[in-house]
């Protein structure tokens, strides 16, 4: 067996401790008799399980009592259209920050159900820019201000809580939730998907005020309304049992590692390196301003495309995986979350100063 780095932007890279644990457990989970997968979501083991990871995930991110926090289905996409459906709560705007592709499939997704204000874009950038918060035109009376705290695709990434100019302020934070320290009472709403630091895919966590549920519109269907949710352990119907195993063995793991202090501190490291190695090179270049520029995805471009095809078979033959840019930007992208060890952004950048020496 040879596991090789996996750069991809989600599902991505696990501990290889949190495998070998689950590795170990397949055929009984403690001393239950069977495997996680063939237990009820209602039995006193899974109970322990279901418990253990609202727990440490609300000492991790030290999560308010004020809030909910949901284990649900259908990804961050479904969240595009349910937060409005759940939040909106009679208003009929909510602003947006439009930052990169995952914000502008938001703010489209949203437009079913609301006027969908884009309060600030950076496309005119091609996206590698947040605009000033001096010059967003928000709307008083908009139900929430929405943005994508790390856009997984464009490699931007807001550095701080932005300024919610009173409103509730709603994140979408799939691809850097417990990677940086966050002050969650600062938000209204935090969502994300679990496929890039948190776990599997099959998971979306919903961190919500309590004063912003118990509003939904009509037409949302049970399983996807927050108070319903909140009210039954998102147990309304049979959650993604195994995948809940999966992030509470991640959030422990975690925890060994200092928790998000910790994590953040080795993700800093990881990042500079990397930034560093490309700027300094003649042949990779990363478009974002630098005050911008994301600790989870680092786009980059080959000077010459050309290369593209041998840089990518290259990087394989050396045991990096994963590299190639989404098709929407082209070039290349490392995604190098949490799980993601020192030595493997150091092979990365050893691999890249070896390919530009000899092409
Ligand atoms: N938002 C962001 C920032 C993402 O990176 C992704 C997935 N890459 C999504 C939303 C969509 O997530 P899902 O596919 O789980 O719906």
């Amino acid at each position: 067996m040879s596991r090789v780095y996996n750069f991809s932007a989600g599902p991505s890279a696990f501990p290889e401790s949190v495998l070998k644990q689950a590795q170990q457990e397949m055929l009984e989970w403690r001393d239950s008799g069977m495997s996680v997968m063939e237990m009820s979501h209602r039995g006193k083991h899974f109970s322990i399980i279901a418990e253990e990871l609202e727990s440490d995930l609300r000492a991790l991110l030290a999560v308010p009592e004020n809030y909910k926090v949901l284990f649900l289905q259908g990804g961050a996409s479904a969240q595009f259209s349910l937060i409005p459906q759940n939040i909106l709560n009679g208003k009929s705007k909510a602003c947006y920050l439009k930052t990169g592709a995952w914000s502008e499939k938001a703010i489209k997704d949203a437009g079913a159900y609301c006027n969908a204000v884009v309060s600030a874009s950076s496309e005119d950038t091609k996206f590698t820019s947040i605009p000033e918060a001096s010059s967003w035109l928000i709307d008083s009376q908009a139900a929430y201000l929405h943005y994508t705290s790390n856009e997984t695709i464009h490699g931007v990434e807001f550095q701080s809580c932005p300024d919610s100019f009173g409103l509730p302020l709603v994140s979408d934070m799939s691809s850097n939730i417990l990677s940086r320290k966050i002050d969650v009472s600062q938000y209204g709403l935090i969502y994300a998907g679990t496929q890039k630091n948190m776990g599997p895919a099959g998971v979306t966590v919903v961190i919500v005020r309590d004063d912003l549920i118990g509003h939904a519109s009509k037409s949302v269907p049970p399983v996807f309304n927050y108070a319903e949710q909140a009210k039954n352990q998102s147990m309304l119907n049979t959650p993604a049992t195994y995948s809940w195993y999966l992030c509470g063995l991640v959030l422990k793991w975690l925890k060994e590692q200092g928790g998000v202090d910790g994590i953040e501190q080795r993700n800093i490291a990881k990042a500079a390196k990397l930034y560093q190695a490309i700027d300094q090179s003649a042949l990779y270049s990363n478009p974002v301003e630098t005050a911008s520029r994301s600790r989870m995805n680092v786009p980059f471009i080959l000077a010459d495309e050309s290369l593209d095809k041998p840089f990518l078979a290259a990087a394989e033959a050396n045991g990096l995986f994963e590299l190639k840019g989404h098709r929407s930007v082209g070039g290349m992208r490392a995604s190098i979350y949490n799980a993601i060890p020192e030595a493997g952004v150091q092979a990365l950048i050893d691999f890249m100063a070896e390919f530009e020496r000899t092409h």
